[in-house]
């Protein structure tokens, strides 16, 4: 199948179909593993002639990839109207970190959500300091207000939305559309949407990264990462990502692709789950509040109802009152929902988180302590059952 002329269809054809090249897949429906390092020339004049060449298709070496690789790459692609092209990275962190060493240089100033990943804020206060790169945080919410934040120095805006942990819906044309104006390059941590919920490369962003780690791989076994380039920015990306060496494993890479391929079901059905199980916390009087952007509770709903095909499976609710032990009581005994870091799996996953601690251009309010929920594929009507016991847990433990 031929993936030149995608037309116009819908998402869920398009997961299906994308990155499926005839010449790579042979007749067999998942293009195969293809492991290599060395690759093999008939001449010195051949081997000569693949170093000049730098076409993203062509078996140079094993680095820069086979036909496994390209293929989920250009998945990604496809799965974003207008983008140039993507690469693939061994973690969410990897794709974050190269595509900020592409785009800034020493003296740069780049602008982070104070929602940010954490990790991502860890490497401006990291690496990227260490370069010479100043980092300066700003209030998630403050849309086109990023226009007087904008300074001489300033040469990325990097976007999170939803917000991590917190969950508040950025603004992304508007600090687009400034940042655009002062030729400032824009990033956006694009994982809890998805290309299929977020169109990022679109709605003008110049780098959409996903965590693939979570909805692309979907299974909760494999780390990976993409950065997908908007027209004219996809040879900076390039370079840096090949000089920094970064690759991954063509078996990381075709557990990506076989992911994708249900990911749009997963989302719908992920999406409903954590809609409803969002709704039913928001009527429990232990609950002061939910930060689902589909509810108007959360910061920045109006431009999620805007801008948002829909929601993902991941959100946050606040408790009233209640102290640590407290909520650890209602997390320890949930029997539906594992405890740990990371979302986007099959499974639930329940997670104390504490914004507080990584704050600092806004201060995180909260009438109690904050838990956050990775919805999976479990009937929703047990992951309520369940949390329902756990807030009889917290009431007695408060
Ligand atoms: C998990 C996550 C990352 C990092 O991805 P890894 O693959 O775990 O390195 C980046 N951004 C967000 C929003 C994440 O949730």
């Amino acid at each position: 199948m031929n993936r030149d002329e995608p037309g116009e269809i819908e998402h869920e054809t398009r997961v299906v179909q994308a990155g499926r090249r005839a010449e790579w897949t042979q007749g067999i429906v998942n293009p195969p593993v293809w492991r290599a390092s060395t690759i093999l020339y008939d001449s010195v004049a051949d081997l000569r002639a693949a170093g000049k060449r730098n076409d993203r298709h062509q078996l140079f070496y094993g680095r820069r990839g086979t036909p496994t690789q390209w293929s989920l790459a250009d998945a990604l692609t496809e799965l974003e109207p207008g983008a140039e092209g993507t690469l693939l990275f061994p973690s969410g962190v990897a794709a974050i970190a190269s595509v900020l060493l592409a785009v800034l240089s020493p003296g740069d100033e780049l602008l982070l959500p104070d929602s940010s990943y954490d990790p991502t804020r860890s490497l401006g206060g990291g690496l990227l300091a260490r370069m010479g790169i100043t980092t300066r945080f700003y209030d998630p919410m403050i849309g086109a207000g990023i226009a007087e934040m904008i300074g001489e120095r300033t040469r990325a805006i990097f976007m999170e939305s939803p917000g991590s942990l917190t969950f508040e819906v950025q603004d992304v044309p508007a600090i687009v559309a400034a940042a655009r104006a002062r030729g400032i390059v824009t990033l956006l941590d694009n994982t809890w949407a998805t290309p299929l919920l977020f169109p990022a490369i679109a709605r003008g962003v110049d780098y959409t990264i996903l965590a693939c780690t979570k909805y692309i791989v979907g299974h909760s076994d494999v780390m990976l990462g993409s950065v997908t380039a908007g027209p004219g920015r996809y040879e900076a990306l390039r370079a840096a990502t090949y000089q920094l060496g970064q690759c991954v494993s063509p078996d990381d890479a075709w557990l990506g692709s076989r992911g994708l391929r249900t990911m749009a079901l997963r989302l719908k059905a992920q999406g409903a789950a954590a809609l409803q199980i969002a709704q039913w916390l928001k009527a429990q009087p232990d609950v002061a509040r939910v930060l689902h952007p589909a509810l108007p509770d959360c910061p920045g709903h109006d431009v999620f109802v805007r801008d948002f095909a829909g929601g993902s499976g991941l959100f946050s609710f606040m408790l009233e009152g209640g102290d640590e032990a407290a909520r650890a009581a209602l997390i320890d005994g949930l029997a539906h929902f594992g405890i740990g870091y990371s979302w986007g799996g099959f499974e639930s996953l329940a997670l104390p988180v504490d914004p507080q601690h990584h704050r600092s251009a806004t201060r995180w309010q909260a009438q109690g302590p904050l838990v956050r929920l990775q919805i999976g594929l479990e009937a929703a009507d047990d992951l309520i059952a369940d949390l329902d016991a756990g807030l009889a847990r917290f009431r007695a433990a408060r």
